[in-house]
């Protein structure tokens, strides 16, 4: 076993200009957390990146930062606001931010976000424009576009889907992060895959330490799925700042077995996440089923799990259910 910090979070040490607020510098340093797994009676070595710990309560709290710094360097911010869609978290990531540092947001959101969402981006003091919710995450890119196009001198369109920045945040921490936690044993990254940010930022960055690094990606295994934050590339706007050929290997889940996951997680380790990270854990399983003997003695798998579960409490019938 590696000598992680799990309890303890990173020392936090200010990373940007010395203008920010100070709760800016609370993004990342997130724990790493072992997870006990069972697979054919042999016990790997897998690790949670506890993306909850943000103060945002998501993963997104990093591109959200990197893209609100982005748009104050280009002097597009704080003049105009900052619009973007969002399945919800990069929406809660930038009110939140945003709110410390007098920035106005707005978001589009489709509809059916979950109650705990549209609550957190109303107390933050976001605008909140809510699409419909069969078109998905598209359907609120689409609108953010429309609105942007029309009032130029009003919004500034943040666009995460297509924003270098969301890659650069997840190259320049997540990455650092798990390499430094692991001690540089990581042999295979697992990450859900909605802008992609979080993939390919950390798998560009574990690359270039270590080329053998396996990247592995985690997507819905159909266009209707119940895996918020995660998008079925087949049928969905591509986001730009994807690149297929950076992964490994993409692994298709369905929405059953993450419900099972997400279940397990909380019964059994009692680790309650969203449906993501259930998501992930169903791929890691089956990476690990198919690696040798001696290939998953050596193996240090990372899952990165994007948000908790208490961000889902609404849904509590998917919770409840017993399979
Ligand atoms: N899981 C959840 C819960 C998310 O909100 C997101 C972000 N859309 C992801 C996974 C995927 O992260 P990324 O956008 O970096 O691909």
């Amino acid at each position: 076993m590696l000598r992680v910090e799990t309890a303890r979070r990173e020392r936090v040490k200010p990373s940007g200009p010395a203008h920010e607020p100070p709760l800016w510098d609370l993004v990342g340093h997130t724990p790493l957390v072992p997870l006990r797994l069972s697979v054919d009676g042999h016990a790997p070595t897998v690790y949670l990146k506890a993306e909850w710990f943000n103060p945002g309560g998501s993963v997104k709290d990093r591109p959200a930062r990197e893209i609100l710094r982005a748009g104050l360097a280009l002097g597009a911010l704080p003049g105009r606001r900052l619009l973007d869609a969002s399945s919800g978290n990069t929406a809660i990531a930038y009110a939140m931010l945003g709110a410390a540092a007098a920035i106005g947001v707005t978001v589009c959101v489709p509809a059916n976000v979950t109650t705990e969402r549209l609550a957190l981006l109303e107390a933050y003091g976001a605008d909140v424009i809510e699409t419909d919710p069969l078109e998905g995450t598209d359907g609120a890119i689409i609108r953010a576009r429309q609105l942007a196009d029309r009032w130029p001198e009003r919004f500034w369109y943040a666009d995460q889907y297509g924003n270098s920045a969301n890659v650069a945040a997840h190259r320049r921490t997540t990455g650092p992060e798990i390499w430094r936690q692991t001690e540089t044993r990581i042999t295979h990254l697992i990450a859900g895959v909605g802008t992609s940010g979080t993939l390919m930022g950390v798998g560009q960055f574990l690359k270039e330490q270590e080329p053998t690094v396996r990247v592995i990606g985690v997507q819905p295994d159909a266009p209707f799925h119940g895996l918020e934050g995660l998008k079925h590339m087949a049928t969905a706007i591509v986001p730009p700042i994807f690149d297929p050929n950076a992964a490994d290997e993409m692994i298709a889940v369905t929405t059953e077995a993450a419900d099972d996951a997400v279940r397990w997680l909380a019964r059994e380790r009692g680790i309650f996440v969203g449906w993501s990270t259930g998501a992930a854990v169903v791929a890691a399983r089956q990476v690990i089923r198919g690696l040798s003997d001696a290939d998953r003695r050596d193996m240090v798998m990372v899952v990165v799990a994007p948000d908790s579960g208490q961000r889902y409490l609404s849904e509590r019938d998917r919770l409840m259910e017993m399979r």
